[in-house]
């Protein structure tokens, strides 16, 4: 079950939260102190963070960008609870790194349905994740960030990690660049198309060290994770 961080300072609001979140079947972890939230988030692996925009200390608008910021923790969605309505704020919530965002007083069923939404959105690559995935020789070990070949440890960059791991969760699944940007580098920062080949082209360089390359390029579409190489374009 996904585990949805509450980062808010006002008790009787987090518990309103952790209360409802809880009989909607949600695992609850609760922040008061914006300066607990990174060790918070670091050790709890939320799939969610709902965060306060006022909070003491510092504002959950700049928690919102150093968690953006975070290679780990970037694509974890954050909704941003704020009694701020205006169309300004929104903005800028957005702007620096929120997935979405609900305005105090706010219904119940209407959050929930955000969250679902917004875990939906991302649930392929980033919940409900296994601790272990395995592709013919290839395993990647989620928790520990490591993968192998074999007996071989094989050493990746974090981004060359992730796009992995999209691949080895869905194997077959042809993946588009935009994709592959979504998924990895998340919605909120612009990365040129052209960068997912050159961590492709990584990625494959350090695989292929030590077995066949299946990594699948399909010109002009994407990649997927696929052993049935014969008729493809893949070398690049
Ligand atoms: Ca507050």
């Amino acid at each position: 079950m996904a585990t949805i961080m509450i980062v808010e300072d006002e008790q009787a609001i987090a518990l309103l939260l952790k209360y409802n979140l809880e009989k909607a079947g949600y695992e609850t972890v609760c922040v008061a102190q914006g300066n607990k939230v990174l060790s918070t988030v670091e050790k709890s692996a939320p799939s969610l963070i709902l965060l306060d925009w006022m909070l003491p200390e510092i504002s959950g608008l700049e928690l919102c960008k150093i968690i953006r910021n975070n290679p780990d923790l970037k694509n974890i969605p954050i909704i941003m609870l704020t009694a701020k309505g205006q169309e300004e704020d929104k903005i800028s919530g957005l702007s620096a790194g929120a997935d979405d965002y609900v305005t105090k007083p706010f219904s119940i069923p209407e959050l929930l349905a955000r969250i679902q939404t917004n875990l939906r959105r991302v649930s392929s690559a980033f919940s409900n994740i296994k601790k272990e995935y395995t592709f013919k020789d290839i395993v990647l070990k989620t928790v520990e960030k490591k993968v192998f070949r074999g007996e071989n440890y094989i050493q990746l960059g974090p981004t060359e990690f992730r796009i992995l791991q999209m691949l080895i969760i869905s194997p077959y699944q042809v993946f588009s660049r935009d994709e592959v940007l979504k998924n990895v580098w998340g919605n909120s920062i612009y990365v040129e198309p052209r960068t997912v080949d050159v961590h492709i082209r990584r990625l494959r360089k350090a695989l292929n060290e030590f077995g066949p390359d299946y990594i699948r390029t399909i010109r002009s579409t994407g990649y997927s994770l696929d052993d049935h190489m014969a008729e493809d374009d893949s070398a690049e």
